[in-house]
């Protein structure tokens, strides 16, 4: 199973990826953690990246595109993946497209998450992250028991520099210049399954699995 998840910051597209990779044993391929976590360890990727992270800018494509190649290369990724945050930019699926080409592969489906905007930013302002971890609460609607402690290991909560209201505000302008016209690219190929992001987690999950299969 190959699959992306397309879908705004804050549609909840991280948590379902997760959830889906579980379910097919399969690896969550988030560029967004293996930036932070190139950011955290201060490699040169990091170095190169953290600028435009904080400015909720999208990193550029030749670094991106390099660094998922590198990924999908490992052997984890043979049997399938869910990538979780790209492409982000038609540069990003072109070149995601060649490499699969290259490979023999294809993608077997995009799934879209659509949640309208105020919801987005009603999310993303309350979110915090747990800087161990990586594990994510939200302070009305998945709030930690101990406050500004992670439930999963007693680490510190955060709020990513990214997820403050201006940055989320210029991540939501990105998303829709950059990112959004990418449902098209995938519609095209016969590709896209759109979901409606709002409502429970478990409810969405059944919705994204059922999709699937009705495709499948
Ligand atoms: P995310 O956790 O997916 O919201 O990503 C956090 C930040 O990492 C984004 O705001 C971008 O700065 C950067 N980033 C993650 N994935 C990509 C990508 N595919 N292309 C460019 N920048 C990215």
């Amino acid at each position: 199973m190959r699959l992306i998840f397309l879908g705004p910051p804050g549609s909840g597209k991280g948590t379902q990826a997760k959830l889906l990779a579980e379910k097919y044993g399969i690896p969550q391929v988030s560029t967004g953690d293996i930036l932070r976590a190139a950011v955290r360890e201060r490699t040169s990727l990091g170095k190169r990246a953290k600028g435009y992270m904080d400015q909720g800018e999208l990193v550029p494509d030749p670094l991106v595109i390099a660094l998922i190649e590198e990924r999908l290369r490992v052997a984890d990724c043979r049997e399938g993946y869910i990538l979780d945050g790209f492409p982000r930019t038609l540069a990003q699926a072109e070149a995601l497209r060649d490499a699969l080409e290259a490979l023999n592969s294809r993608l077997d489906a995009v799934i879209n998450v659509e949640v309208e905007q105020g919801e987005l930013l009603r999310r993303l302002t309350g979110r915090r992250t747990c800087r161990a971890c990586g594990a994510m609460f939200h302070t009305v609607f998945n709030p930690s028991k101990v406050a500004g402690k992670c439930d999963a290991c007693g680490g510190e909560l955060y709020q990513r520099s990214d997820d403050q209201e201006a940055t989320i505000r210029e991540r939501l302008k990105v998303y829709t210049e950059q990112t959004a016209p990418l449902a098209a690219f995938y519609n095209h190929g016969g590709l896209l399954l759109t979901i409606h992001g709002m409502g429970k987690i478990d409810t969405i999950f059944e919705e994204i699995c059922r999709v699937l299969e009705r495709r499948a």
